[in-house]
């Protein structure tokens, strides 16, 4: 018996859970829709009820799935210290603490947790606090928690002998294992062993109505979120883990109801021989049909340019789930979805200092057009500028972004659909990461390309000061409706400089621009170059993004290197 599941994202792991917060909204939905659980009983179980009703429901989910029992089950009612005990076990057994500790300090890297978090400790309380049953695939042991009425653990059992069945024909530790090292492709496969569980506990329900899932073409899978009040842990949580946690549950419910939408439980085979590759696959199930794969990434190695005192602390990729959690630390829920749909693979690596710890992130990230890359530019800058506060030396061109912080430099450059990003080191640095790419040398500060009076500069070569890009930040910060923008580039770099050089204080970027000279800010410096045509007015919140593609790449795209 025994579900054992594992989650591995940054370190975070659960195990082949049923979580309350799931059960509960079930339970409420279940009621709503007079759909009761079968043999519902709220008595306390014997051992003797426990043993009967697993018995019961192993059959039922045999019968729903397709697969039949190979060898009889193990399974035992436990107490929350006893299961408690087991989570601890589990998380030690999946990842040794340098891991963990790495998974933390990449999530923390990104911004998803605050600084430190301390990640076990959250783990242990939140699966504590919301397991009611598990399955051990090492054991092969299914375990139920002692304090549930026996209508929910029906459900857990449900769900959990789903994995146990599952794990009897696909012997799904090693299936999930298989994906190593990819932890975006790993995640996949929690979704399909996860999303199935609970497409059979969903089905599992609905016994003795004539239907099942594949029936309900609007089933909205969060409508089994229970309510988030009554697990105080995860409801504290920062967002990232609380969609992390319950992402292979939901995401990969949807999932599985599509593939599943119209052979039902004969495509679940399927799904193991030729398992999803990315998270990407589990939030677009067309993709996953289509077999999209993502691009493969590689990084240069750095260890070099880094010197001695730094060593690589981890290495993996972020997936579409990963980004999109980024994204949504910094931009809307919606902007980050959107955004992170045109992800088509990635790689990150992350480094220590080993006296001070401080950290360097580097990531690479192909998207799936030019268009897209320039939008991520302009999209991932705004969110580089409200993850640190503190900015000075800040530095902009249309597909270069630059600046300061107390914790070092932080640069962002695309070219072509890649983007790349360094955080916490120096430019210098960058320049060599990007020499290692083979890229150009990003755009130099006017300060550093000689001692040109900044009249001179912009009456001179007012062709060359281009700052296309820079509508990032403002579309969240200026009033959006009417806003027309008509704009020189002169004045823009004239004003990045002089925020640049002598007003440090003042470099938060455009919007601090648009502050100072509300008349005019610049987007492009040669706008029939750049594509705007005739007409030299922008709408922020619409335009923004296209003018910026249309300026990488042609005319208006002139580095001076
Ligand atoms: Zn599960």
């Amino acid at each position: 018996m025994a579900s054992h599941r594992k989650h591995v994202y940054f370190g975070l792991r659960a195990l082949f859970l049923s979580f309350g917060i799931l059960l509960g909204g079930i339970a409420v939905h279940a009621q709503q829709a007079a759909v009761a659980p079968p043999s519902a009983d709220a008595k306390p179980a014997t051992d003797a009820d426990f043993i009967a009703a697993a018995d019961e429901v192993l059959g039922q989910m045999s019968q729903i799935t397709g697969l039949k029992l190979v060898t009889p089950l193990k399974k035992s009612l436990r107490s929350r210290e006893e299961i408690r005990a087991y989570v601890i076990k589990q998380m030690d057994e999946e990842k040794n603490p340098a891991e963990r500790y790495a998974g933390e300090r990449s999530a923390e890297a990104f911004g998803l947790l605050p600084k430190g978090f301390d990640l076990d400790a959250f783990m242990v309380n939140v699966l504590t606090e919301q397991v009611e049953g598990l399955y051990d695939p090492k054991t092969r042991e299914f375990y139920i928690a002692d304090w549930s009425p026996l209508a929910d653990q029906r459900m857990v059992m449900a769900h959990e002998l789903t994995h146990a069945l599952e794990d009897q024909h696909f012997q799904i530790e090693a299936w999930v294992k298989a994906a190593r090292p990819n932890e975006d492709a790993e995640l996949a496969r929690d979704a399909v062993l996860e999303g199935s569980a609970m497409a059979a506990m969903v089905d599992y329900l609905m016994l003795g109505t004539g239907r099942s899932l594949k029936d309900l073409p609007e089933f909205d899978p969060s409508m089994l979120i229970g309510d988030l009040g009554s697990t105080p842990t995860l409801q504290k949580a920062p967002p990232f883990l609380k969609d992390a946690l319950i992402f292979p549950y939901l995401g990969g419910l949807t999932f599985s109801a599509a593939v599943m939408k119209n052979s039902g439980w004969s495509a679940l085979p399927g799904l193991f021989e030729k398992p999803p590759v990315s998270t990407q696959q589990i939030l677009h199930p067309g993709l996953y049909r289509s077999g999209k794969t993502p691009a493969s990434v590689a990084l240069p190695r750095l260890e070099k340019v880094f010197g001695d005192n730094w060593s690589k602390l981890d290495e993996n990729i972020m997936g579409e789930f990963g980004w999109k959690e980024v994204l949504k630390q910094f931009l809307d829920n919606d902007r980050a979805k959107t955004l992170a749909a045109a992800w088509d693979g990635d790689r990150y690596v992350l480094y220590e200092h080993k006296q001070t710890k401080k950290l360097i992130l580097v990531t690479r990230l192909h998207l799936d057009s030019e268009e897209h890359a320039a939008r991520f530019f302009g999209q991932y800058s705004e969110a580089f500028e409200k993850k640190y506060s503190e900015r000075t030396n800040l530095l902009r061109r249309p597909n270069f972004f630059s600046f300061d912080t107390p914790d070092g430099g932080v640069f962002l450059r695309c070219l072509g659909d890649e983007c790349v990003t360094l955080e916490g080191t120096t430019r210098n640095i960058f320049d060599a990461f990007t020499k290692a790419l083979n890229w150009p040398l990003a755009p130099q500060p006017l300060e550093k390309l000689g001692s040109v009076p900044a009249k001179t500069a912009m009456a001179s070569a007012p062709g060359e000061n281009i700052v296309a890009a820079s509508g990032v930040g403002l579309s969240s910060q200026l009033p959006t409706e009417q806003y027309v923008l008509t704009l020189h580039a002169e004045r823009q770099e004239a004003s990045n400089r002089l925020f640049a050089s002598n007003l440090p204080e003042s470099s938060a970027g455009l919007q601090d621009t648009q502050r100072s000279t509300p008349q005019a800010l610049s987007l492009c410096a040669a706008p029939p170059a750049c594509g705007f045509g005739g007409d030299h007015t922008l709408h922020l919140r619409d335009s923004v993004l296209p003018s910026n593609r249309r300026c990488i790449g042609t005319a208006c795209h002139r580095e001076p290197v």
